[in-house]
């Protein structure tokens, strides 16, 4: 079989541990012997960012910018113990945190559905994606312990100069405690953009639910922009595509989303997807089974897995001993990337080798033949359970079936 010609590059941004090493055999099984991969590497292994002062990260992310499509591998975020184990010139921030701080974009999380792992809830059918908003909220706020006899006040200083004062709480009968939350009108509006686009792109409804009833400043806000960016650049698009915008209260969706058969993209505002990304991971599978997507408002994507770099494994790995970890979802981020790639460029060829890849591994799967979290969990009842390596083999087999 000639190899599949690619013509604009991916970025790569390659990281640490356990996911390095599997990420190295998706390419070495997977696929260069399929595809002429044409890539513009980034180290962002915990070594590198080091040596370059965390410049790779930074210029990982501009070429996202430049070329509209990335893949990365799990990195690690420095703590204490990781600074002395790389000895670091310091504690590097997380590479997410930078990569998303320059796109600017919305991460929406998919589990991957496979026939013998069974979500929790019965009646989801398809998978549910969740879109968090990454700014503000309880994340950036400010807060205090006040004692009795104290009082908090809210001060707004108009673009004047003159003051307003508005009293939250007087704690004259007793402590208390105190806390203030902001969002910013832009970053809304961004957030409801690239969910907008992220629906039209996968063809699903997208749901949103804020507490605007009871906060009706505040979460009514959201609401408003929301329905403001949609009547005026999405509605058409929508029909045409023949999807659904659909608003309600919070708790009327996570209502509905127990009840429903699941297919739809659910936007959350920060808190809310902090909370119900781990609740779906977990009611769905397995956080190994969850891929990410960081989508900007301008339209680039950066395709991941969910979990991080299984150091716990990667030491196993060092000392010689066999390792059994799942890759399905950093084989998932390799064909996001990829798809993306074909759909911008043109080329059906590498279109087609995404879905295939996609269908060998949950099809190797359905046949029994799984890393051991899967086998712990499945309700297939003959399994094989496989190492990290075998695992990947195994995919390579049904993916040669199958083209
Ligand atoms: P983790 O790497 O997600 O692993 C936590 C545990 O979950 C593992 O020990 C393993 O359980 C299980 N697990 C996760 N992924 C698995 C897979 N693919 N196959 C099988 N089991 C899997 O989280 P962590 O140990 O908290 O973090 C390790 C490093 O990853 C940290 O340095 C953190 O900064 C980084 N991290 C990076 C990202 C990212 O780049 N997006 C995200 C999260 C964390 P068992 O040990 O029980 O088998
Ligand atoms: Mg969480």
């Amino acid at each position: 079989m000639e190899k599949i010609v690619m013509t604009t590059p991916l970025v790569e941004m390659d990281g640490d541990e356990m996911t390095r090493v599997l990420w190295q055999m998706i390419k070495d099984e997977l696929l260069c012997p399929f595809i002429d991969l044409k890539t513009e590497y980034y180290d962002l292994g915990l070594k590198n960012r080091n040596d370059t002062d965390d410049q790779v990260t930074v210029d990982s992310a501009e070429a996202a910018l430049k070329y509209g499509v990335a893949v990365k591998c799990a990195t690690i975020t420095p703590n204490a113990a990781r600074v002395d184990e790389y000895k670091l010139k310091k504690m590097y921030k997380s590479p997410n945190g930078t990569i998303r701080g320059i796109l600017n974009g919305t991460v929406f999380r998919t589990p991957i559905i496979v026939k013998g792992i069974t979500p929790c809830v019965s009646n989801w059918k398809q998978p549910i994606t969740i879109a968090r908003h990454a700014y503000g909220d309880v994340y950036q706020n400010v807060e205090e312990k006040l004692a009795a006899g104290e009082k908090a006040e809210l001060v707004i200083t108009r673009a004047d100069g003159s003051k307003e004062v508005k009293l939250i709480h007087d704690f004259e009968k007793g402590s208390g405690i105190v806390q203030s939350v902001h969002n910013v009108n832009d970053s809304i509006e961004s957030f409801a953009r690239s969910c907008f686009n992220y629906a039209l792109d996968q063809k699903k409804d997208l749901w949103f639910g804020a507490k605007d009833t009871i906060s009706k400043q505040y979460d009514h806000t959201f609401k408003d922009i929301f329905s403001d960016v949609f009547e005026k650049d999405y509605r058409d698009k929508f029909e045409k595509a023949g999807i659904e915008y659909f608003y309600s209260l919070i708790d009327d969706i996570v209502a509905r989303i127990m009840k429903s058969k699941g297919g739809m993209i659910w936007a959350c505002k920060n808190y809310d997807g902090d909370v119900m990304s781990d609740m779906i991971s977990s009611a769905f599978g397995s956080l190994a089974m969850m891929t990410s997507v960081l989508v900007s408002p301008s339209g680039v994507y950066e395709y991941e897995a969910a979990h991080g770099t299984v150091q716990r494994h990667y030491y196993k790995h060092l000392k010689g001993e066999e390792t059994s970890t799942n890759s399905v979802a950093t084989i998932f981020a390799w064909t996001g990337a990829l798809r993306k790639r074909g759909e911008l460029d043109g080329i059906s060829a590498l279109i087609k080798f995404a879905d295939k890849l996609e269908l060998a591994t949950t099809l190797t799967i359905e046949d029994g033949k799984m890393t051991k979290d899967l086998a712990m969990i499945t309700s297939l009842t003959e399994t094989v359970t496989l190492s990290s390596h075998d695992f990947i083999k195994a995919v390579r087999k049904t993916l040669e079936s199958l083209i």
